[in-house]
């Protein structure tokens, strides 16, 4: 067996190879929204796949369990059937599930996360498994968070702040990864003019309220112009994000952490 996936495995063929995985990879994803390019599964098509890319490139090294397929939407709900999970919910299955893979004495876990609204439970949770559990966590993203010289690269003229949702990024990603959750006709984000502003934005240092999409950003649920993707440029970045993943699965494994269980 060449890539470890459980969708793919029984149980006998993780016991035989469980003393050499050193890294679980647990996909993170949303059931939102995408506007009126790409559909609801988007970001957990999107964290799945290079997860599981990611698991062909690493061999034994990782395992990747099937992806967490609901996240924070809350934002999202004045769109039809988004569904949301509470901050307490999410926080609470990543930690379990992350203990759930250490309880077999995989080591360390890497959350692969595809949607930003998942980032604060994604930091408490590595923050609990530390804290009380003295378990290594980490989370990544997987888009242009990534990029070295940045997405500018692959979308020349970009605006910084004015993608990131269902947006050329996003859908060159699932262009490449999963065409047929894609929709043929695209359409550019429209945006509020108060885009991440008046409402919201008034606390310095990032210490805003929580945002209402259509409200606060964007009146179809886009941000961002996603008649520009492609699915070689999805296929050009998502390389990109597997060559970094790589590297940082390693680091993972070669970091030494200091015990520290504050809380028993
Ligand atoms: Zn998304």
């Amino acid at each position: 067996m060449d890539r470890l996936i459980l969708e793919d495995m029984i149980w006998p063929e993780v016991a035989e190879v469980l003393p050499e995985i050193k890294v679980a990879l647990i996909p993170v994803g949303s059931c939102e929204q995408h506007g009126p390019n790409t559909t609801f599964v988007t970001d957990t098509v999107r964290a799945y796949r290079i997860a599981k890319l990611l698991a062909g490139r690493c061999g034994h090294k990782v395992i990747c369990f099937p992806p967490i397929t609901y996240g924070i939407s809350s934002h999202h709900m004045d769109f039809p059937c988004s569904a949301t999970l509470r901050v307490s919910t999410l926080t609470a299955v990543l930690v379990d599930t992350a203990l759930s893979a250490v309880h077999y004495g995989i080591d360390k876990v890497l959350f692969v996360n595809a949607h930003g609204g998942n980032k604060p439970c994604l930091m408490s949770a590595v923050q609990i498994l530390k804290q009380e559990h003295d378990v290594t966590a980490f989370w990544t993203p997987v888009g242009s968070e990534l990029l070295e010289g940045g997405i500018q690269k692959y979308f020349p003229g970009i605006q910084p702040g004015n993608f990131g949702h269902a947006c050329e990024m996003e859908t060159a990603q699932c262009m490449y990864l999963r065409p047929d959750i894609v929709r043929e006709k695209r359409e550019k984000g429209i945006n509020q003019t108060s885009i991440f502003t008046d409402r919201t934005a008034f606390v310095p240092g990032g210490g805003q309220g929580v945002w209402n999409w259509k409200h606060d950003v964007t009146l179809n649920g886009a941000l961002g112009d996603a008649r520009k993707a492609t699915a070689e440029i999805g296929e050009a970045m998502t390389n990109e994000v597997l060559d970094y993943l790589e590297r940082l699965v390693d680091k993972i494994i070669a970091y030494q952490p200091t015990p520290e269980k504050l809380f028993k």
